[in-house]
Order: structure tokens, then C-alpha cells, then sequence
């Protein structure tokens, strides 16, 4: 069975200051603190509507700093997630925060109701970047932060961003490596977008600041996706969620199938590399049918860089195949 979150977005709640890029109103598409009846209303109607597949599903506090909120209304949020664990039962409780709002005693009480997962917004092991960003921690409180959450048992989850002032490819590798250092079971990754009302807004408006191209996230997405699977660690997203608000974005790589195009640059390179290494310059490659379209690429963009390079490359879906896997003949 699919697994689920069921998401419950705090915006900007907890958070001491605004990072440059930041907007979760725009990010999440809401700007209401849920009240803990509505938060309880909504995971009844959750699980009545997901019967079985409640046991695949999780609870989760997105959209802010969760561990920096106020105590008592984290509390009260906490207590609803947790009994209606227990009632309907859902798989466990996630949530997000920054690096510098998570210590023994939070960590004692998330513990006590419940909750699983922590994902870290460490966006990038850059000092530079991350004082530009008006990030307001250090690299350092994500390494120590990560290996906290890790000793108290909690499932890791670590996100970065892409294309952020002052930040590069070679920076972003490097973000990459650090953050598998501190052994994180699950990795996001985020391309920078430029939203209204931030400050990385004022800065594009003042020609300050160049956002990645659509291709340029692409193709340094497509180096980081790799590092991260061949360690084992589990990639739940690269790019935004599409959401009314993002249509309205000022600037920036936003692509609502973002993944599926990182997947398609992969294939296109793992496969050039290995035309390269034999002397036909005619092939037919047969691949699993559920990766079909990542094998042509959009437009069937896939076969004509395998043209410019000089080959002809014939991709038919095989039956036989899966997992997302192909042949060359
Ligand atoms: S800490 Fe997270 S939610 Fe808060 S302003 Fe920064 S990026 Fe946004």
C-alpha cells in the first residue's frame, strides 16, 4: 500500500525570523493556524475516507519551525495526532523544523506522543548561503541537531535547496555530502523559486539576484539524486508541489513534473555513457513501460540528444521489464 502523509500546515508559526526565500503562505497555500478541534475534525474525516490504508498514513506538521511553536499549543496539537493514532490508527507522526529549535526536553515530549520522523530544514551546509538567506543557524547546529535526533531514535529527514544566492553546484554537491554524513533516512531537495512579499523577491526585483534556469536545476539535480540513492537514503521529493499559489510565483525553476525531468536527464547520461562505450550507432533500448515517458524524455527531447551525438536510439516498452530498469539490444 502507497504510503501517505496527511498534512497539517502550520505557516511560519515558530519561525524567529523570515529566511530570504521564504513564504509558506504562498509555499503551503494557507495562512490559518488550525485550531486543535479542526486538526482532530479533519484526521476523523481522514481516516474514514482512507479505511485500511490509514495504517500507510502519517501525520504531519508541515509548513513551519513545529519545535519552536508555542509549548502549549504544540502540546494540544500533539495530543490530538496521538489519540487519533491510537483511535484509527495511523502510522506515526512527522514534522518539520529548523536545526536550532530541537533540544532534550522537545525531543523528550515528541518522543512521549508519539512522534517518528523529524525532518530538518538545513537547506545548505554553506555558511556563506546560509547567512546570506537570513538562515539564522549554522551548518554546525545541523550536525549536531541531526545527530541529536538521531540518538533519541527518531527517523531523520534532512532538506536543502538549490540555487540560492550565493550558493553553486559545487556548493550543493558539497551540501549533499555532509548531509549523508549525518546518515539522514530520507532527503528532499528543493530548487529555489522566488515568491511575493520575501526578500529574495526585492533582491530579483533589484537585479541582484539570478534565479537557476529551468535546465540548470535540472542538470545539477540530476548529479545530486544519484548520490543520495546509491547511499541507501530515501528521496521523498525534488521540486515544489504544485499549488494554486506556485502558478503565482515571480521567478525560478518551478516545473510541475520536476522529478519525472530529473529522471529523464539520468537515464539520458547513463545511457549516452554507455553508447559511447560500444560502436553501434543504431540501438534499440527496451525499459520497463512505467518509465516509458523519463525514457523519451518530454518531447522526445532524449532522442534527439542521442541524434545530435551521432546515435539512433530506438526505446520500446518491454513487459518483461520492471522497477525501472532497461536493456540495451
Ligand atoms: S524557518 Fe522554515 S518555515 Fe520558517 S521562515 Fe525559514 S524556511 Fe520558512
Amino acid at each position: 500500500m502507497k504510503h501517505a502523509n496527511i498534512s497539517i500546515f502550520i505557516p511560519h508559526n515558530g519561525c524567529p525570523q523570515q529566511c530570504s526565500f521564504c513564504n509558506q503562505n504562498r509555499i503551503t497555500g494557507e495562512n490559518h493556524q488550525p485550531q486543535p478541534e479542526e486538526v482532530a475534525a479533519l484526521l476523523q474525516s481522514a481516516a474514514k475516507q482512507m479505511g485500511e490504508r490509514v495504517q500507510n498514513a502519517e501525520i504531519a506538521f508541515f509548513g513551519g519551525s513545529f519545535t519552536a511553536i508555542d509549548p502549549d499549543y504544540r502540546l494540544a496539537l500533539l495530543k490530538i495526532a496521538h489519540a487519533a493514532c491510537e483511535t484509527y490508527g495511523f502510522a506515526g507522526i512527522r514534522c518539520s523544523t529548523r536545526p536550532d529549535a530541537i533540544d532534550d526536553e522537545r525531543l523528550t515530549v515528541l518522543k512521549q506522543y508519539g512522534v517518528t520522523a523529524i525532518e530538518l530544514g538545513a537547506q545548505s551546509m554553506d555558511g556563506e548561503v546560509l547567512l546570506l538567506n537570513r538562515r539564522g543557524h549554522t551548518a554546525k547546529d545541523v550536525e549536531n541537531t541531526a545527530r541529536l535526533i538521531r540518538a533519541y531514535g527518531f527517523e531523520l529527514g534532512l532538506q536543502m535547496m538549490t540555487g540560492l544566492p550565493g550558493d553553486s553546484d559545487a556548493k550543493a554537491m558539497k551540501t549533499v555530502e555532509r548531509l549523508l554524513a549525518l546518515k539522514p533516512n530520507t532527503m528532499r531537495i528543493y530548487p529555489t523559486i522566488v515568491l511575493e512579499n520575501t526578500p529574495l523577491c526585492d533582491l530579483y526585483r533589484a537585479g541582484k539576484y539570478t534565479p537557476q534556469t529551468l535546465e540548470d536545476a535540472v542538470s545539477l539535480c540530476a548529479k545530486l539524486i544519484p548520490m543520495i540513492e546509491q547511499r541507501g537514503v530515501k528521496l521523498i521529493r525534488v521540486g515544489l508541489h504544485a499549488s494554486e499559489e506556485l502558478e503565482n510565483r515571480v521567478a525560478g525553476p518551478f516545473h510541475p513534473a520536476f522529478m519525472e525531468l530529473c529522471r529523464s536527464a539520468i537515464f539520458r547520461e547513463n545511457v549516452l555513457k554507455a553508447l559511447q562505450a560500444r560502436n553501434d550507432s543504431e540501438v534499440t533500448i527496451d525499459v520497463d513501460p512505467r518509465m516509458l515517458s523519463v525514457a523519451l524524455g518530454q518531447k522526445k527531447e532524449n532522442l534527439q540528444h542521442f541524434s545530435k551525438h551521432g546515435y539512433t536510439v530506438h526505446i520500446r516498452p518491454d513487459a518483461s521489464l520492471s522497477g525501472g530498469t532497461y536493456r540495451l539490444r
